[in-house]
């Protein structure tokens, strides 16, 4: 399953930063994903409990916000938004080859909100 590979790598992320932060518990976390990625937010959620079991980010709330896919066009540079279609320009028209992907593949975590060790606050 393709979220369960998103899930681990956001796990990741996130265990990584309650190490560099000495937090203990996790309490959510924003994450964005390009509309690309195709991903199921509740599917998304659902792995993400199963992988996060046992770690400190077991009981997180997860906030996904799926992003827009972003394109450039090789001929005018105009940045847009893609619809349906990955070979418009609103400018030129049809584009054969060329348009590069800003954004709307990745995964990212934005933020992080948890708790530390000493006294919980
Ligand atoms: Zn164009």
């Amino acid at each position: 399953m393709h979220e369960m590979a998103i899930a681990q790598s956001v796990l990741e992320i996130v265990l990584d930063e309650c190490r560099r932060h000495r937090m203990k518990t996790v309490d959510r976390i924003n994450v964005q994903v390009g509309a690309l990625a195709a991903v199921v937010p509740e599917a998304l959620t659902f792995c993400f409990q199963v992988v996060a079991q046992g770690t400190p980010a077991e009981n997180a709330a997860l906030d996904i916000e799926t992003v827009p896919v972003v394109m450039r066009c090789p001929l005018c540079g105009e940045l847009f938004e893609m619809e349906d279609r990955l070979d418009m320009c609103p400018q030129c028209g049809p584009v054969v080859s060329g348009l590069s992907l800003i954004s709307g593949r990745e995964m990212t975590v934005m933020s992080i909100e948890g708790r530390g060790s000493d006294d919980g606050a």
